[in-house]
């Protein structure tokens, strides 16, 4: 069995990236430049935004936070996100999820302007995503393409279920590892809460990617010997040992499991690290308008 370490290879595409960002600035190109939008005091929120924050400046990107208090209107925050679009200096941008009840999500991510859409949420990258056609992909599956590709694991002619079907990770990934290409051409099976045997469908699975978010759904009876694991789910549950009173695990059981898989990543340091160089990646891309032109 070996575990994909996301800690250690998003540590290692962050080096290759700064190596680049160097050469860029050498060359007194255009520095890439992300800017995050955070609404609210949501703490995980703050935790993701702070390590985006973070990551650009290990990569030698610049970067600019735009805090806002969860009063903000909706009408305002589309005023910023219209600010960032006409900004010539931000490469791309990102608003983090998810916003206050009073604000439309879906409003938001259509008005980002979808060349600067470096999570790839915006409708016209899946739809391009979706015909194989350059775009920005959505950050979490990007990284676990990446995470495949880099391991060399096989997956033509595999078949691999998926348990969950939302915009953000397990409909792209159907799309992502059903192409004609490499990570791809595998057989697809996306399950999801109306799904009559989960069991059954995973029983079957060469790779198992899930993204629900129930804490330790996949268990050691569900899946078959030699298993290719990708364990998206990140959960809190009470943990009364550690000091912050909880701990994070992921979808699946990873005590009872691990054993049965050729390849399983862990919860935390698994698909978590991978998602914030994806961004990182495509902002990249978007500096060198490298997508659209
Ligand atoms: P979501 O929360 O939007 O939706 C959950 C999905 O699970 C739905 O499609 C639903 O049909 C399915 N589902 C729910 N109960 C089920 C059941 N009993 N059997 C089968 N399917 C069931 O999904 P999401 O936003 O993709 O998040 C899923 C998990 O992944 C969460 O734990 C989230 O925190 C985590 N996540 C992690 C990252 C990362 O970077 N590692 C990124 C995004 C999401």
């Amino acid at each position: 069995m070996i575990i994909l370490d996301g800690k250690q290879l998003a540590q290692q595409i962050k080096s290759e990236i700064a190596i680049e960002v160097a050469e860029i600035k050498a060359a007194g190109g255009n520095v890439p430049h992300l800017a995050a939008v955070l609404v609210g005091d949501d703490p995980a929120s703050h935790a993701y935004v702070r390590n985006k924050v973070n990551s650009c400046y290990e990569c030698g990107f610049e970067s600019t936070l735009i805090k806002k208090d969860d009063s903000i209107s909706e009408s305002e925050l589309l005023e910023i996100v219209d600010d960032l679009n006409q900004n010539p200096d931000i490469d791309g941008f990102i608003v983090q999820l998810p916003l206050p009840k009073h604000i439309r999500e879906a409003k938001v991510t259509l008005a980002i302007d979808h060349r600067k859409d470096v999570d790839g949420f915006h409708p016209i990258n899946f739809g391009r995503m979706a015909q194989g056609m350059p775009s920005y992909l959505p950050a979490t599956p990007f990284g676990i393409i990446q995470m495949i590709e880099r391991n060399n694991i096989e997956t033509e002619g595999k078949h691999c279920v998926i348990i969950g079907r939302s915009n953000i990770v397990g409909t792209p990934m159907s799309i992502l590892l059903s192409r004609k290409a490499y990570p791809g051409n595998c057989t697809v099976t996306l399950t999801h809460s109306r799904t009559r045997d989960i069991t059954a469908e995973l029983l079957r699975a060469d790779i198992i990617i899930a993204a629900i978010g129930i804490p330790h759904f996949v268990k050691a009876d569900m899946v078959k010997e030699s298993v290719v694991i990708i364990d998206v789910g990140i959960n809190r549950i009470e943990d009364s040992s550690r000091k912050s009173g909880y701990r994070l695990v992921g979808d699946v059981d990873f005590d009872s499991v691990s054993s049965k898989c050729s390849y399983i990543t862990p919860v935390p340091g698994g698909v978590g690290p991978m998602t914030v160089t994806s961004l990182l990646m495509n902002t990249l891309k978007a500096s060198r308008k490298e997508v659209y032109g």
